[in-house]
């Protein structure tokens, strides 16, 4: 992705101490993938590099993608499409968005990049990969090249797999959080022959498992399902104090929807002595911060604790 280059893209492992990783002896790493841009973060950039390549090649001139009104890829695209001045539709789930969304800050900086907005009802969001649905958009739009919602496809999952290098083979454990799975689908089938891939799914459902067989052959990996805290973009107090201490002790901001929610779980199973002492672990930052504005001024409107950013 051009003029992020894959050669700018120079992520650090950074070590993380806490009290409990000593008294375990397990040593964590968390891979900075967030710090590879502001907006287009993580595994959004590794998923949107070879779509765009791709999208150029067959010379289309318009990306058009599907999200939520948090939605981490949404903003991604409509900042990718804007460097690489290609025109970006956001067709978004919610038509009750449609009178309020320059409220909301994940859209309203879509649409600053240039995005078009088309909101549409929840019942049609559930039909937007049907024919009718896609060719009604191409009467309204023109030609497009079309990128699933969440980014998820064969080639976002080849870019996934250049998460990893070389260097992390000294890794036992590599950690990610799950939304469609492409991510993680990456990772496993990058991973070294002695090395297990856990994902922490950030949603409810036994889909998943079947979803990320599509685009993996093998590997030693399994999915911690314990964590999603009832949902997708759920979020509760625990959860909302969990990330302010981390950010306080570590320094590392996290996430609520997504990266939060991986780093709980994954605490919360060294703590049960999960992990065998001496155990190497890489987590990896996904990114998603673009989203905690958000999610604030839901938690403000609840009267509830907010994320300090
Ligand atoms: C989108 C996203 C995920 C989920 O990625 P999938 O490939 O859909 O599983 C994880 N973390 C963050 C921060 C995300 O934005």
């Amino acid at each position: 992705m051009e003029p992020l280059s894959p050669e700018a893209v120079l992520v650090i492992n950074q070590k993380i101490s806490l009290p409990l990783l000593e008294k375990k002896k397990v040593e964590l790493y968390i891979k900075r993938e967030d710090l590879i841009h502001p907006q287009i973060s993580g595994n959004k950039y590794r998923k949107l590099k070879y779509n765009l390549l791709e999208a150029k090649k067959l010379k289309y001139d318009t990306l058009l993608t599907f999200g939520g009104a948090y939605s981490n890829h949404i903003a991604a695209t409509a900042y990718a499409g804007k460097l690489n001045k290609m025109q970006t539709i956001g067709v978004i789930r919610g038509e009750e968005l449609a009178n309020i969304w320059t409220d909301n800050p994940t859209l309203s900086a879509a649409h600053q990049q240039g995005m078009k907005l088309k909101f549409v009802s929840r019942t049609d969001y559930r039909e937007k990969e049907t024919t009718a649905f896609i060719d009604k958009l191409k009467i309204e739009f023109g030609d497009f090249y079309m990128v699933p919602e969440g980014g998820t496809n064969k080639l976002a999952v080849k870019g996934c797999e250049e998460i990893l290098t070389a260097k992390d083979e000294v890794y036992d454990i590599i950690c990610c959080s799950v939304g469609t799975g492409g991510t993680l689908a990456g990772l496993i089938n990058s991973a070294a022959p002695n090395q297990r891939v856990l994902g922490f799914p950030a949603l409810k459902g036994d889909f998943l498992k079947k979803d990320i067989c599509k685009f993996v052959e093998n590997g030693d990996w399994d999915l911690c399902t314990d964590y999603h805290f009832g949902g997708y973009a759920r979020v509760d107090e625990s959860l909302v104090s969990f990330i302010n201490e981390m950010h306080q002790n570590t320094g590392i901001p996290l996430d609520p929807v997504y990266t939060g929610k991986m780093m709980y779980g994954l605490l919360d199973m060294i703590t049960n002595n999960f992990f065998n002492p001496g155990t190497k672990i890489l987590a990896i930052h996904t990114g998603g911060l673009q989203g905690i504005a958000g999610i604030n001024l839901y938690l403000k409107s609840k009267k509830l604790p907010i994320i300090d950013i």
